[in-house]
């Protein structure tokens, strides 16, 4: 069992960190067989077809700092270039706020980009540009910024942008972000970021990359973010935003990798159970059952929590991932008469319920498709779907003067999109109690908040766990 020869790895789940984990091991000749409980690959960033018309479960939105689902969507065929639209970091708030980064070296183009944004004070400006400078200083650290020293955890939540918008608002490493985690409200009251500049800029950024109200959201993993995107090279800061759908963007096309390299990808195959057994680990499935060297879990939390709790040697995993908060994500695609356009191919709205809006026309060739995105929670949830497609159909018209109906809309409720990051969360480390059995997932231990490179970075670790182990 502890030879390459005899090791034999199943996934559970072809999301992007299962699908992550099978391009990794089947590229260094370990036989692999994923398991996927749906008829489609791709999990919560997947393809739908609605009325002959290719949309997501959501918009989703890609870094140039995921460097590592960048490259695995190349390794499987993909082509940067052509998959996405890439747009250098701006940020516009319609008619209320705007702040573009210049081709600049990285951090020369942020700093420009803040002391050049529109709809902000000058002494809004610079103490935004101050602050960055601060965070760049502590090298994006919390227990390196002057006023934490000491390690003070006090949560000052709710000095600043409260309520928010419109919403009532390491592998082994289980301890999320170190002792001294705050919540953005905290920090960014700690550090001078007005009412104005957080509504305009720091909490339409903070729901963007961590989907968690400010008053709720981890400091330390916001900052783990705008290191990686903000500080390293100017790339890193840009937005691509995909031309095709997320099912083939990446988990359709390393399915046919993995079985080009003599894996197997089994799709409507649910686990229905993990029971680990002396030579390896038994999987149960409606056609039968097989045996594995080794598992590796990349279900939704929820999902691996139900799987594992049979488990006794388990259970502080599977306490650790119960405990877990869940936020969700709205997306309302809105299909218009094909002129309908907006000013930008990305914008969003200040204190209106759509909080980002996509113009897939300019996107993507789909004409007139629009997508409204709400992340995180609020007062959203209150609505039915009907009152909230009305609501957004309205914010659309008065903002940019779209007067037609439009000829359909689809209003797709992910109400567990991610987990909930908050401060000095305790996620489950991808190794556990049994050695065989790895787990992978966006909720996983790691830096990044619940994203597509969180997800596939977890996969990528049991990858390496497994091969260490060999
Ligand atoms: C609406 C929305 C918008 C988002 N926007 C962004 C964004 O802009 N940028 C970003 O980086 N991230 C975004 N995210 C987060 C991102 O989609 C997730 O972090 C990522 O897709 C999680 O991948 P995963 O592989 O960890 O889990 P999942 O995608 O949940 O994959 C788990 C897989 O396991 C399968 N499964 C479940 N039960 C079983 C079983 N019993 N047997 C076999 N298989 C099973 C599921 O069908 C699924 O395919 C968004 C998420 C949502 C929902």
């Amino acid at each position: 069992m502890n030879n390459s020869r005899s090791t034999n790895v199943a996934i559970i789940g072809g999301g992007y960190a299962g699908m992550a984990a099978a391009v990794e091991l089947v590229a260094r000749n370990i036989p692999v067989t994923v398991f996927e409980s749906a008829q489609q690959l791709g999990g919560r960033a997947r393809g739908v077809s609605y009325n002959d018309t290719q949309l997501d479960n959501g918009q989703h939105l890609l870094l140039g700092c995921y460097r590592e689902t960048l490259r695995l969507i190349e390794l499987v065929g993909g082509d940067i270039g052509q998959d996405f639209l890439t747009l250098p970091l701006q940020l516009d708030l319609h008619n209320h706020f705007s702040l573009r980064a210049p081709r600049l070296p990285a951090p020369l183009h942020l700093l420009i980009a803040l002391m050049s944004a529109q709809g902000l004070s000058w002494g809004e400006r610079i103490k935004a540009a101050r602050f960055m400078l601060t965070l760049r200083n502590a090298n994006f650290r919390l227990d390196r910024l002057p006023s934490l020293a000491g390690g003070i955890t006090s949560d000052l939540a709710g000095v600043v942008g409260q309520p928010s918008r419109m919403a009532s608002s390491s592998i082994r490493g289980a301890r999320g972000e170190g002792s001294s985690d705050i919540t953005v409200s905290a920090l960014l009251a700690q550090h001078g970021q007005d009412a104005d500049l957080t509504l305009k800029l720091w909490e339409p950024l903070c729901i963007a990359a961590l989907n968690t109200p400010i008053s709720k959201a981890s400091a330390q993993v916001l900052l783990n973010v705008l290191r990686d995107a903000l500080n390293r090279e100017r790339a890193d800061s840009d937005m691509l935003l995909p031309r095709i759908d997320f099912t083939a963007l990446f988990p359709q096309r390393a399915a046919n990798y993995v079985e080009m390299h003599g894996g197997k990808v089994h799709s409507s195959c649910g686990v229905e159970a993990i029971v680990p057994k002396e030579d390896g680990i038994e999987l149960v499935t409606a056609s039968g059952t097989e045996t594995f060297s080794h598992v590796i879990c990349a279900a939704s939390p929820v999902v691996a929590a139900r799987l594992l709790r049979p488990i006794a040697a388990l259970a502080d995993t599977v306490a650790q991932i119960d405990s877990l908060e869940q936020q969700p994500i709205y997306t309302l695609y809105l299909q218009y008469p094909a002129h309908v356009t907006l000013p930008h191919p990305m914008l969003g709205l200040h204190q209106r319920y759509s909080q980002w809006l996509f113009d897939k026309g300019q996107i993507a060739a789909q004409h007139g498709l629009l997508a409204s995105v709400i992340s995180a929670e609020g007062i959203h949830q209150e609505l039915s779907q009907d009152e909230l497609a009305q609501k957004v159909i309205a914010e659309l018209r008065e903002e940019f003067g779209i007067a037609e109906q439009p000829h359909w809309l689809k209003v797709i409720a992910e109400k567990r999109a991610t987990f909930c990051c908050s401060p000095n969360l305790q996620r489950p480390a991808q190794q556990t109690a049994l050695p065989r059995l790895l787990l992978a997932g966006d909720y996983t231990a790691g830096e990044y908040p619940a994203t597509l490179e969180g997800a596939v970075m977890s996969g990528i670790k049991c990858t390496s766990a497994i091969l260490e182990s060999l």
